[in-house]
C-alpha cells in the first residue's frame, strides 16, 4: 500500500467507470492510499448497497458524496429521490448531489422548469433532514441546461439554498463553474455552511465532446490552484473529487496509471494554501 494521501483527494467512480466496479474502485483507492471515494447510484446497485457500505468502512474510506439524485422536471423524481436519500445514509456519505434536471418535458419554459425544481428539491428536502445526508446542488454549465439542469451558476444555486434554509448547499465542480466571472465572490458568499464538495478536472483545448472529454488535472486551462485556494479561504477544507468522463482517453487507460496520475497531479497543480 502506498502513503496516505496528504492533499485529500478522493476517487468518484465516474473516472475510471469504464474499467472497474466499484468493487475494484474501492480495492484500488485502498492499494493508491486514496482516503475518499464518490460512487454512482448504477454501481452502487450492481454491488449491491450492504456489501459497499460494508467494503468501504472496511478499508476506512470517506464517501466524499453519493451521485446523484435529483432530475427535479421528471414526473417521478420523488421515489428516486428518497431511494437515492436511504442509499446515502447507509454509505455515510457526505452529501447527496443533485443534477437538478433540465427543461420539462416538451417544454421551453425555462422559468417553470426552475420553479418545479425549486419546489422538487423542497419535497424531498424534509427526508434528508431527517437522514442527516446534506444535499448539494451541482450547478452545471449552461450547454447543459436544456437536458441535465438549469441551475447554471453558484449564484442561482445559492439563491436555491438561501430559500430553503438548512441542510443545503452545493457541489462545486471547476467544469461547470470556471468561466463564471462571479465564481470568486460567490464561493466566498457560499462560505463553509454552503460548499459541500469540490470536484475537480480540467478543461481541455479543444473539448471534443463536451460530455465526455473532460480532461486530466493540468492537462487544460483551468486555475485549479487558485480555485482552490478561494475554497479553502471560504472555509472549505475537505477532500477534492477528481471527477472526469473521458472517453477517448482516461477510460481507455490502466485505471492504475489513471490514480496514479490523479495524485500525482492533484499534488502539482490543484494544491490550495
Ligand atoms: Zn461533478
Amino acid at each position: 500500500m502506498s502513503a496516505p494521501d496528504p492533499s485529500l483527494l478522493s476517487l468518484n467512480t465516474a473516472t475510471i467507470k469504464k474499467q472497474w466496479t466499484l468493487a475494484q474502485a474501492i480495492d484500488g483507492c485502498a492499494r493508491h492510499g486514496i482516503r475518499g471515494i464518490a460512487p454512482w447510484r448504477d454501481k452502487l446497485a450492481e454491488m449491491g448497497l450492504k456489501e459497499a457500505a460494508r467494503a468501504i468502512k472496511a478499508n476506512g474510506l470517506t464517501v466524499t458524496g453519493l451521485c446523484r439524485g435529483g432530475f427535479f422536471t421528471a414526473p417521478d423524481f420523488l421515489d428516486d429521490n428518497l431511494r437515492a436519500i436511504e442509499e446515502a445514509h447507509e454509505l455515510g456519505a457526505q452529501c447527496l448531489v443533485l443534477v437538478v434536471g433540465g427543461l420539462l418535458p416538451g417544454s421551453k419554459d425555462l422559468k417553470l422548469s426552475r420553479e418545479k425544481i425549486l419546489e422538487g428539491i423542497s419535497r424531498i428536502l424534509p427526508y434528508a433532514r431527517k437522514a442527516g445526508i446534506p444535499l448539494a446542488i451541482e450547478p452545471l454549465h449552461p450547454m447543459q441546461a436544456a437536458e441535465r439542469a438549469c441551475i447554471n451558476t453558484l449564484e442561482q444555486a445559492l439563491d436555491v439554498c438561501e430559500a430553503l434554509g438548512d441542510g443545503i448547499g452545493v457541489a462545486v465542480d471547476v467544469y461547470h463553474v470556471w468561466w463564471d466571472p462571479k465564481l470568486e465572490q460567490q464561493i466566498k458568499r457560499a462560505g463553509r455552511k454552503r460548499i459541500l464538495a469540490h470536484h475537480i478536472c480540467d478543461w481541455l483545448v479543444p473539448t471534443r465532446d463536451l460530455l465526455n472529454d473532460r480532461g486530466m488535472m493540468g492537462d487544460g486551462i483551468i486555475d485549479l490552484a487558485r480555485i482552490r485556494g478561494w475554497i479553502e479561504d471560504a472555509g472549505y477544507t475537505g477532500f477534492q473529487e477528481v471527477e472526469i468522463f473521458s472517453e477517448l482517453d482516461w477510460w481507455q487507460r490502466d485505471p492504475d496509471e489513471v490514480l496514479r496520475t490523479c495524485k500525482e497531479r492533484v499534488a502539482e497543480c490543484a494544491r490550495g494554501r
